[in-house]
């Protein structure tokens, strides 16, 4: 068996064990295995394994990899998104985590009329209110709330995050349960569904599958850390 392999198997037992902790179904969390920086050959390990669902998080690195790889991936887009890459995100990608603010929402929601698709996306939210991140603060995304809903051509899916970087995966808790208040006042007061919350990293997944996670994101913990200096 190859170490790529061996650490999914790992990381879905993780999975299994934090949600049977939490008293979640072992299907209520789907893995994002993010191939970020890697090569396709390196990928493809995990491919082998099973592993049919993966992110990235630039548009070039999905260019070169998304054509060469089997078409039954189902590919999630996880970076910051620039207006300029959408319509060829959208082109893609089956899934975008990453609609951080009204005007890429409402902007992707005109690509998308345009190519004639409605793509599965996620809001992305600040959640730890951090000045260097991106994502919608919580006060804009209460107040577009019922704007984003009824975008025509996009379907919110959920809520993604990436919480502020901890010590310690426990100091990451607030901020994984604001996130389920969130998306439980948003569904409450508004009268929709949002199924998905995409939130947890190598570091801290099984906290936030404890805390209601339905897509965890990771990384280094199955394809190895990554090294980004040649590139
Ligand atoms: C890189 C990345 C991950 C995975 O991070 P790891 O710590 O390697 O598991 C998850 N989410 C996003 C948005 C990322 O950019």
């Amino acid at each position: 068996m190859t170490e790529v392999a061996e650490n999914l198997g790992q990381i879905k037992q993780a999975m299994a064990a934090a949600s049977e902790r939490s008293g979640r179904s072992v299907d209520a969390v789907s893995l994002v295995a993010v191939s970020k920086t890697w090569p396709v050959e390196h990928v493809q390990l995990a491919v082998d394994a099973g592993q049919m669902v993966l992110g990235e998080n630039k548009l070039q690195e999905g260019q070169v990899k998304i054509p060469a790889m089997d078409p039954a991936i189902e590919w999630h887009y996880i970076g910051g998104l620039q207006r300029n890459k959408v319509r060829k995100v959208f082109g893609l990608f089956q899934y975008v985590h990453s609609i951080d603010s009204m005007k890429l929402a409402r902007y992707a929601d005109g690509v998308a009329a345009d190519m004639g698709i409605v793509p599965r996306v996620l809001l992305q939210v600040n959640i730890g209110g951090e000045l260097s991140k991106g994502g919608f603060e919580l006060d804009e995304i209460r107040a577009g709330f019922s704007e984003l809903v009824a975008l025509e051509h996009l379907e919110v899916r959920g809520l993604m995050c990436i919480p502020p970087a901890v010590a310690d995966p426990d100091q990451v808790r607030p901020f994984f349960r604001a996130m389920v208040h969130l998306k439980d006042e948003l569904e409450t007061k508004h009268g929709v569904s949002l199924p998905e919350l995409s939130m947890g990293m190598s570091g801290d997944f099984e906290v936030a599958i404890e805390e209601g996670a339905t897509m965890v994101r990771v990384g280094s913990s199955i394809f190895g850390a990554r090294n980004y200096s040649p590139r």
